[in-house]
């Protein structure tokens, strides 16, 4: 589901953020419901100021929020968190060009949650992106697995959800950061 997106003309190199984990805090079993459950995380700022300044990404928010699906939070609620974050980053300068989430449980077997490509598929209609250019940088399994299925070259943000990730699963990814800062040296 679309909340957003402000096209513009060209090819363009997108920089894909998960939300959660990523740019705000998350913590396993524990669902964001309102505005007060968002931090962000100082690195995460940080970063994203400096890429917005200096490097010519689109930035492109790509979010799972099943407590929609699980009936924990309205889809109402869940475009509002959205926008909040998107107007505080904006406070920083940090400009998202659009925002993509899935509200769906997994019982609903959508195109959309990830590790499904939904997301990625509708900002390629949205976007004229350079794939070969892009990046896609996420704390779980199920967001390097989209990458991979996207064609996306993936990084591994050692934040949010990470350490749970990698003690219980098995998670590919083209490189590994500490924080969103890593990305830096990378794109
Ligand atoms: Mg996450
Ligand atoms: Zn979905």
């Amino acid at each position: 589901m679309k909340l957003f997106a402000k096209k513009s003309a060209g090819k363009k190199k997108a920089l894909f953020l998960d939300r959660d984990g990523v740019i705000n805090m998350d913590k396993p079993g524990k669902y964001i419901l309102s505005e007060k459950d968002i931090s962000f995380y100082p690195s995460a700022i940080d970063a994203l100021k400096t890429i917005s300044r200096k490097k010519d990404y689109v930035l492109i928010i790509i979010t799972n929020q099943s407590a929609v699906g699980r009936k924990m939070m309205t889809l109402k609620k869940s475009k509002e968190i959205n926008r909040y974050v998107i107007n505080e980053l904006k406070k920083n300068g940090i400009y998202v060009s659009a925002l993509y989430f899935c509200p769906h449980s997994p019982q609903e077997k959508c195109l959309c949650r990830k590790p499904a490509a939904g997301m990625i598929e509708e900002a390629l209609r949205d976007f004229d992106i350079d794939l070969s250019k892009s990046w896609l940088a996420g704390d779980k399994k199920s967001d390097m697995d989209m990458a991979k299925k996207a064609g996306l070259k993936s990084i591994f943000v050692r934040t949010g959800q990470a350490s749970k990730e990698l003690r219980e699963k098995r998670v590919n990814y083209d490189f590994s950061v500490r924080d969103l800062r890593g990305l830096m040296r990378i794109i």
